[in-house]
Parts: structure tokens; C-alpha cells; sequence
């Protein structure tokens, strides 16, 4: 298949509808979303077309855009290119970072220590499991195993999981050949409500491919807010089950995804021609 990718009509028209709202939040996954999933996860780059996209929705008024990731907010901002002073909200680390907040995250002396021994375990682990590879978080460590044999990635994460086990405190995250082993941990589905109330948005927009989004759209589907639940726009990328109300098929589709929304979001007549695009406020603090 070559060209732009064709979207399904009851996708089409559900994004027509939620265009049409006067506040949306669209917040997408970046990983196996917007960019391929890879071996070496720094080499993560993402396909053509879908950060302009992103990057135009946020300069349209009443509409707040995101990347919601499981990747600490650094590499997460160097792999989208996204700018430092640009329009996008930025949601590392399963929600426990945020673009807008000042110092991102802060540790207890408990957690640091925890992360210490966490370090030490896994370099234990690296010797009778090598090819694993152990990236590095300001709250945690996330353990890769893509691109070894089947048999020993399966060995490398029961390994991995076993390790999160035996330290009660650790939030155990599995994941597509990952297992994320986190001493702080919000979840998805927590940041993208909290984001929601914060921007006041009547509609939200979430896309993603794993396991954690899940949690987003489970999250999503239980908004308190039943209207805005009612309204959610969700959407997974690739094959497997999902709880999302769509599916599309890949990157590329996602790309025509996100222009398609675009397209009816400025076609959209704002209420008011002038009322300024508001950027969130920076956040002290974030609900529990
Ligand atoms: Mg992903």
C-alpha cells in the first residue's frame, strides 16, 4: 500500500464530531504511535507529517494538545523535536513528569535509595542476561529486551519482573519486550484526567498502542465527567486488543489521522473569531 492511508467513515465522522467541540484536549501517545517501534529506543524517530500536525492543532484556539509517554520528558522532547517554547504539553515518565512544571519531579530519600539498589540489581542482571539493555528514568529504570532471541527475552523480563516483585515499593509496568520498574509512578489514565479538568476541556482525544494506554482509555471511559466520557475520542494503533472505541492500523494511518482532525478543527467556526489560543498554566502541583 502506497499514498495516504484511507481512513474508516465512522472514524472520519467520529472525528468531525469531536472537532466540533469548543474545548478538546488531544493528547496521543508517541512510541509505536507517531513514531516505529525500534530496537535501540534512542534511535526512535518519529514518521513524517504527524508532529506538524500536532504542532498546528496546538496554535488552534481552545485546543490543548499533549504527548503522554512512558519515556522521561528529556529524550521524549529530543526524539519529537518538540520546542522547548513551543505549543505542546509534554507527559513523561507515565505522567510522572510534566513540561510545564517546575523541576519536573522530586524523589524522597526512600526512593532515591531504592533506586541505588535497583541499579545494583540490574547490573547483576546484565551479566547473566547480556544484550539487555537498561534505560535510565529520573523515576525508575525501564528494562528492553527487543532485538534479543525470544527465548531470552522471555527469560531477561520474567527476570525483571521478579526483580519488581521483591521490592514492594516498585511499580511493576510490562510492556511490549519492556518491563518498567518505577519507585514513582501516576499512570496514563490519572494525567490525562487530570489534564482534561485542568484545561476544562469538554472532549479528549487519546491515542495509543500499549499496554499502559489501556489505562488511558480505561480512564478515559470512567471519566467522572459522564458527558465528557461520552465524548472521548479514543483510538489504538496496531493489532491486539484494545479498549479504545477505534483502531487504526500504523503510524502512517495515524499521520492522516491527526490531518483529517486538523482539517476539521479549522473548519470548526470558534464561537468568538477572537479570543487568543490559551497555554495552560504552568502546574505547582498535581492532583493525587
Ligand atoms: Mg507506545
Amino acid at each position: 500500500m502506497s499514498g495516504s492511508p484511507e481512513l474508516d467513515a465512522a472514524l472520519v465522522e467520529a472525528l468531525a464530531d469531536f472537532a466540533a467541540h469548543d474545548r478538546v484536549l488531544v493528547a496521543t501517545d508517541f512510541d509505536g504511535v507517531l513514531a516505529p517501534l525500534v530496537v535501540d529506543p534512542m534511535d526512535s524517530r518519529p514518521v513524517e507529517g504527524g508532529m506538524p500536525a500536532l504542532t498546528s492543532l496546538a496554535d488552534l484556539p481552545d485546543t490543548t494538545v499533549a504527548l503522554v509517554s512512558g519515556r522521561a520528558l528529556d529524550p521524549l522532547r529530543e526524539l519529537s523535536g518538540a520546542a522547548h517554547d513551543g505549543p505542546l504539553v509534554l507527559i513523561g515518565s507515565h505522567g510522572a513528569e510534566d513540561s510545564r512544571a517546575e523541576g519536573g519531579l522530586a524523589l524522597d530519600d526512600d526512593q532515591q535509595a531504592l533506586l541505588g539498589t535497583l541499579d545494583e540489581e540490574l547490573a547483576a542482571m546484565r551479566e547473566e542476561h547480556p544484550g539487555l539493555r537498561v534505560e535510565d528514568k529520573p523515576a525508575g529504570r525501564v528494562v528492553h529486551t527487543r532485538g534479543l532471541p525470544d527465548e531470552e527475552a522471555r527469560s531477561a523480563l520474567d527476570a525483571a519482573r521478579e526483580l519488581g516483585a521483591r521490592h514492594t515499593s516498585l511499580e511493576v509496568t510490562p510492556g511490549k519486550g519492556v518491563v518498567e520498574l518505577a519507585a514513582a509512578h501516576v499512570g496514563k489514565g490519572v494525567a490525562l484526567l487530570a489534564l482534561a479538568d485542568e484545561v476544562g476541556a469538554q472532549a479528549v482525544f487519546y491515542a495509543g498502542d500499549d499496554l499502559t494506554d489501556e489505562h488511558g482509555f480505561q480512564a478515559l471511559a470512567d471519566d467522572t465527567d459522564a458527558a465528557r466520557a461520552q465524548r472521548r475520542l479514543t483510538v489504538h494503533v496496531g493489532d491486539g486488543d484494545t479498549q479504545a472505541r477505534f483502531r487504526v492500523a500504523d503510524e502512517e494511518a495515524m499521520v492522516a489521522l491527526l490531518q483529517a482532525l486538523l482539517a476539521a478543527r479549522r473548519e470548526r467556526r470558534p464561537r468568538t473569531a477572537l479570543t487568543p489560543s490559551p497555554r495552560p498554566a504552568p502546574i505547582t502541583d498535581r492532583a493525587p
